[in-house]
């Protein structure tokens, strides 16, 4: 349903007049709301992504459509109030893929916030949300809910609600949409330069990688959606910092809660969550300076496995988690502008910026959960909406989601554990035939979580996978080889535990 991968080459024919570089969530939402707009009727929108889609940040989040209480804290109320509009939207449209889930805010000794200053900050959340939906638990009905959870000091914590995704699926969802709608997308397609055409519009010098030829795409517009590399391409000075942020999953069983938990790291008392995701117990994040390459993926490090392992450990100390008990781990680099005050890290603001350079509109930071709202504040920057239109999309009840895309046996349910049996094949089969795989990594790390939730990415199970894509994907033996070598690899360096931790 993503339509037959084109060659750049084959692309590069036609004269695009928009072009939206980036396929991650904010490049994604920004087709499909440029899509439903009457300027797109007749128009050729094309969206290009230089590794597969959603292959950045979009795929290694913490999978929370939120308001995010933190942000409150932050005074960050805009933020908040609009995350909490479209958590509620998402839930209502696509329930299939976002859910809601319990969130457990605890409170130990004299910790702020406390409960009394909770309370107000829960009213004004459900507030924003309009629902009404939290309430606290005592120290006893935790202790019921979580039994593994330290009574030292403990309190009790705020219940409140929140949903979680398949942030990947998330994306693929928006593209699905989006090519419904009349875009065009293309993976592993790499923009490497823009210039400005003398009859007006752009050049745009692209990198092919599946055949490794380089060509030129014209288009008249062009969006720059690159998430943390948007400095590459915006031509202005650089704003954004780029920010770590890593996660550990283990088996359910080792930590087996059915609530998200939101807790203040003992050592710096930043919220850190422990919640349930795809069948694994998940915990994270961090939040560092990354001063790695940004075209490479991200790996969690030595010192972050630590800090969570720590908190893990700390907070369930009945449960014995250690080292061994890691399944898998990811990072990704959020992409912050840069307040350029020095702060640490974690106050820097999650909100987005968008701005031009001379026509280049470029976007970056803000949320998973915030990406209709992002692609309205592009598209008016572009001049495909005004202010008037902007403020009818941000209020209206017409619906996002408009295509009866129905994903295979509960493909990207957050909620579901992902187990390799008969299913499991038929839905690789679908996926292998409708959402434009190019790498075994596409399959195992995107399209399904396969290699995020098995230990070694579930190389056990590659026997078996290789018969759906040698048969539906033409790979000979030789190809298969270097699809398996590639996949090992990366499941080896970038989400293993790291190398002095092994
Ligand atoms: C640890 C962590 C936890 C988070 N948790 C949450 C959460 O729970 N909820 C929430 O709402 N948000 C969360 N976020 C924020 C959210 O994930 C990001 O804001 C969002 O994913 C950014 O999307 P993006 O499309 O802007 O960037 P990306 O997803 O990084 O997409 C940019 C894409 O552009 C491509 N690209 C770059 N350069 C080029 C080029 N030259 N040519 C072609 N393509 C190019 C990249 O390959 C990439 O796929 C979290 C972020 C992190 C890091």
């Amino acid at each position: 349903m993503l339509g037959t991968r084109m060659d750049a080459a084959v692309l590069a024919q036609t004269d695009w007049d928009l072009v939206v570089i980036g396929g991650g969530i904010t490049g994604a939402g920004v087709l499909l709301e440029a899509m439903r707009q009457p300027q797109a009727r007749g128009k050729k929108v094309l969206l290009l992504e230089q590794k597969d889609f959603a292959w950045g940040t979009s795929s290694r989040s913490s999978k929370m459509v939120h308001g995010g209480i933190r942000y409150m804290a932050q005074g960050d109320f805009r933020l908040v109030r609009e995350s909490l509009h479209e958590r509620e939207r998402l839930l209502r449209e696509i329930p299939d893929l976002v859910q809601r889930q319990a969130y457990l805010f605890v409170v130990r000794g004299r910790q702020f916030p406390n409960r009394w200053a909770m309370a107000p900050i829960m009213w004004l959340y459900d507030a924003f949300a309009g629902i009404r939906d939290h309430q606290w638990f005592s120290k006893a009905r935790l202790s019921q809910c979580v039994p593994q959870l330290s009574t030292a000091q403990l309190k009790g914590a705020m219940r409140y609600t929140d949903a979680l995704v398949d942030d990947a699926r998330l994306v693929l969802r928006v593209l699905h949409e989006a090519v419904l709608e009349g875009g065009q997308v293309c993976n592993y397609v790499q923009v490497n330069h823009l210039s400005v055409h003398h009859t007006g519009g752009f050049d745009l010098s692209v990198y092919d990688a599946l055949n490794q030829t380089e060509t030129t795409i014209h288009a008249k517009k062009v969006v720059n959606a690159t998430g943390a590399l948007a400095d590459a391409l915006s031509g202005t000075e650089k704003k954004v910092r780029p920010l770590r942020g890593s996660h550990l999953l283990m088996a359910h069983h080792r930590l087996p809660i059915e609530s998200s938990l939101t807790i203040l790291h003992p050592r710096d008392k930043r919220p850190v969550f422990v919640y349930p995701w795809m069948g694994m117990t998940c915990v994270g994040t961090t939040d560092l300076d990354h001063t790695g390459d940004l075209r490479q993926e991200a790996d969690c490090a030595v010192e972050e496995v630590d800090y969570l392992l720590e908190l893990m450990q700390r907070e369930f100390p009945s449960a014995h988690i250690t080292q061994a008990d890691i399944v898998s781990s990811f990072a990704g680099v959020r992409p912050i502008i840069a307040s350029g005050k020095g702060l640490n890290p974690s106050q820097e603001r999650r909100s987005h910026s968008v701005w031009t350079h001379h026509g280049v509109v470029t976007v970056s930071g803000g949320k998973l959960t915030t990406f209709r709202v992002i692609a309205h504040d592009v598209l008016r920057t572009l001049g495909w909406i005004d202010e008037n239109k902007q403020r009818a999309l941000r209020d209206t009840h017409e619906r996002l989601f408009r295509h009866d895309v129905v994903f295979p046996n509960d493909l990207g349910n957050p909620k579901k554990a992902i187990e390799f049996n008969p299913t499991f094949l038929q839905t690789l089969e679908w996926i292998v035939q409708h959402e434009m795989v190019v790498h075994l990594d596409d399959v195992l790390l995107r399209r399904t979580r396969l290699g995020n939730t098995q230990r070694n990415g579930g190389q056990e199970y590659l026997p078996k996978i290789r018969t759906v894509c040698q048969k539906y994907l033409a790979w000979d033996d030789a190809r298969w080889q270097l699809e398996q070598a590639r996949y090992l690899e990366m499941i080896q360096t970038h989400y293993s535990l790291p190398k002095t931790h092994t």
